[in-house]
This record gives C-alpha cells, structure tokens and sequence, in this order.
C-alpha cells in the first residue's frame, strides 16, 4: 500500500476549522495513511483525533506546534509523536497558556483603542477552553467588517508592529526542544522558510536547534516549491536531522494548503518515520 504523510495540520483545538474527527475523517478521505495533529501549543484534540484515527484504521501522531523564542524571534517547533501529559511538556503548555490569554487581552485592548470592541468576549465563546490564537482575530475582524480577509486583518492589525501587535516572550527554543524530548517526542523545525532568515541565520538556528537536541526539520510544506525542497533537503542533511512533511492544514477554504497533498520527501533526506 503506498504510505502518505501528513505531519502538521491543526484542528478547533486551536487556530484550525475543523473539530478533531473531522479533520481525521478528511486525511483519511484524502488518502493519508499516517496523520499527526499538531495543534499551537495544545494537545487537547488527541485523544479524540486518535480514536477517529483507530476506527478508520489511519495512524495517527501525537504532535503539537510550540510557539518559541530564539533570539527575540518567535519560531515554531512541531513536537511529534510525543507523550501528551507528560510533565515537562505540560509545564510549557501551561505557561503558553497563560502568555497567550495575557496577550489576547492586550490586542484586545488595541483593538478598543480603535473603536473596535467585544472582540475577547466573542473569541472566546468560539473558542471556549481552545488556545487563542491571532488567526482568532483575524477571523473576528473579518466577520465583524473591519477587513475584508484575514491577510489584512494581519497587515492592518495583528501583524509584527502594526497597531494591534503585542510582542510577547515565549518558551525559549532550548526548553521547548527539552520539552518535547522528555515527553518522548521528536522536535521539528516548522516551515523553516517561513521565518525569512539568511542563509547565515538559517544555519545559526539549526545548530543551536540541534545542539539544543533537535531532531529533524520540515523539508517539504504545504505549498509545493521544488526550490525550497531542495534547499531544506540540502540543510537537513548538513545538520543531520531528520525530514518532516506537513500541510499545515487549517481549513478547507484555502484551496491551496489540502491535507495530504504533499510532493514526496527527497531520497537524499532521511525521513521522521524512521525514528518511530
Ligand atoms: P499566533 O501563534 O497566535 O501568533 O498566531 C499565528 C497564527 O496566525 C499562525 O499559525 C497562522 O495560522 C496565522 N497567521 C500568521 N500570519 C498570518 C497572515 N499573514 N495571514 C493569515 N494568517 C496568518
Ligand atoms: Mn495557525
Ligand atoms: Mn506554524
Ligand atoms: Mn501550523
């Protein structure tokens, strides 16, 4: 049977619009073999996702997307195949809690400065005890016609240093990666284009990230870029980690970012399913 992974995808847990069961039943619709649900920063849609998984007799990953900080960045590290209430990582999941609820009510309070109100209470009956997250408020400035799309929600609002941004200091990367390694975990650099580094920051974070214990990165994301794919193929195996295929799937409007719907991984790069 020919195998198809998808390792990054999120649900109503967090930022993404499908529950848990109904984002096990469209990997599996698409053909995905083994899905991993890697929800920012929660693990609280597993448990379900994973009967949904067993039932349709898909494999599924325990995973999570850590929102981290290096060196006044904020990066992503996926967590696979982790432990989900181990200590260590549930001590980093309660602090995110914490500094995204005290962020929430700051944008929130930006956005009141504007004229903009209600915007915290709303998420939050969308959301009830799911992570808060900026596509939140996105979504809200959207439905409430303030923008038309959720990109200029972020370019008008959220966005790093527009009138709604609030910085904030997360989980330090080394933690973060000591986290999901005690939680028997395998810790992933996310879409490591996304960030915009040079070539010369781009291997500064992969080392400190392997020095750290870092384990693998995402090698081929959601959008298919056989430029990219090269490179990062190239960058794994310089700093010897393992490769990771993600859609980073949030919703099925975005009819360019389908779960499963991924170029295969390059032959040179050793892939994440081996360490399993
Ligand atoms: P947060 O982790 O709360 O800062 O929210 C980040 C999330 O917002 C990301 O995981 C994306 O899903 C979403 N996001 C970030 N930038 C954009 C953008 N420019 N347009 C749409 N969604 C975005
Ligand atoms: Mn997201
Ligand atoms: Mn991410
Ligand atoms: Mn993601």
């Amino acid at each position: 049977m020919i195998q198809s992974y998808d390792l990054h995808a999120h649900s109503t847990a967090s930022d993404g619009v499908l529950s848990p069961t109904e984002l096990v039943a469209r990997a599996a619709q698409n053909g995905v073999t083994t899905l991993a649900l890697t929800d920012h920063d929660t693990v609280d849609g597993l448990a379900v996702a994973k009967m949904e998984a067993e039932r349709l007799q898909m494999r599924f990953i325990n995973g999570i997307e850590l929102s981290v900080q290096w060196e006044k960045q904020c990066l992503h590290i996926v967590g696979l195949n982790i432990e989900p209430q181990h200590d260590e990582l549930q001590k980093t999941i309660k602090a995110s809690e914490i500094m995204r609820l005290e962020r929430a009510e700051k944008i929130a309070l930006k956005l009141e400065k504007k004229g903009i109100l209600g915007a915290l209470t709303a998420i939050q009956n969308v959301v009830g005890s799911g992570m808060i997250t900026r596509t939140h408020f996105a979504d809200f400035l959207v439905s409430h016609f303030h923008v038309d799309t959720p990109q200029e929600a972020f370019d008008r609002y959220l966005g790093d240093g527009k009138v709604a941004y609030v910085s904030t200091t997360w989980t330090p990367l080394e933690t973060a990666v000591l986290a999901i390694r005690a939680a028997g975990g395998i810790p992933i650099v996310a879409h490591p284009m996304r960030y915009k580094l040079t070539a010369t920051r781009m291997k500064k974070l992969l080392g400190a990230f392997k020095n750290a214990g870092g384990l693998g990165m995402e090698v081929v994301t959601g959008r298919y870029n056989p430029d990219e794919m090269r490179i990062l193929g190239n960058y794994a195996n310089q700093f010897e980690l393992v490769g990771s295929v993600g859609s980073d799937f949030h919703t099925p409007s975005n009819q360019w970012i389908e779960l499963g719907r991924l170029a295969p991984l390059p032959a040179s790069v050793k892939p994440v399913w081996e360490l399993w």
